[in-house]
């Protein structure tokens, strides 16, 4: 298995003991974990939505399509938007012949395979499953893009400020200690506290949903 078609989550081997109507919900904590506290389909994190309350287990198969309640693998940790948009839509064996499903994150890549990000936070799609997987959960709703864009521009920011302080680091050890490279170092002070709180926020963004190789 490669790069490209090893899936993008991948499940730690423990999953729990599930039993009844409502035995799944024993996975939630597990899902968490191997989900990495973002949703199966957006990416969001549980911390930009205020934390896991606002989200739930899918049934990547929907129970009342047959498929399985208590399987580890047929469940997904996700944002309360995305399984609700998502419901129990399931497949005609018509749109499974002409390509069409959603995209497995748990059993292939997805992103830079099935589907890609344009440079405005649009989602475009490469596939048939692509497509339908982009345009079924609406992962071109307007408040997903507006992230992703903004998202890209703290990048763009990040980047540059980090350029800015190795530029500065430069200059002050080049220089003697004086008032101005005192009120430099203060100026270098200052934009590494800036740079690390921008990295925390970048941490809990949505991915950039490119090929691996783009990345
Ligand atoms: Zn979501």
């Amino acid at each position: 298995m490669n790069q490209r078609t090893s899936p993008r989550i991948r499940r730690q081997a423990s999953p729990p003991v599930m039993q009844g109507r409502m035995g799944y919900r024993n996975a939630e904590p597990y899902l968490r974990r191997d989900f990495g506290f973002r949703c199966a389909y957006c990416g969001v994190h549980e911390q930009i939505k205020g934390g896991p309350q606002a989200f739930c287990i899918d049934h990547f198969k929907p129970r009342s399509k047959g498929g399985p309640v208590n399987d580890y693998t047929n469940l997904y940790w996700v944002c309360i938007p995305c399984n609700m948009i998502k419901h129990n839509k399931w497949l005609t064996s018509e749109q499974l012949r002409r390509g069409y499903r959603f995209a497995d994150p748990c059993r292939e890549q997805d992103a830079g395979i099935h589907f890609i990000e344009s440079d405005d936070g649009l989602l475009q799609p490469l596939t048939p499953c692509g497509e339908y997987h982009i345009s079924t959960l609406r992962l071109n709703r307007a408040w997903l893009q507006q992230h992703r864009r903004d998202r890209t521009q703290k990048w763009i920011r990040f980047n540059e400020a980090y350029q800015l302080q190795i530029e500065l680091e430069r200059a002050i050890e080049a220089r003697p200690v004086d008032d101005v490279t005192r009120m430099m170092q203060r100026l270098l002070s200052f934009l590494s506290q800036e740079i690390g709180a921008l990295r925390s926020e970048l941490a809990v963004t949505i991915p950039i949903w490119q090929s691996e190789e783009n990345v």
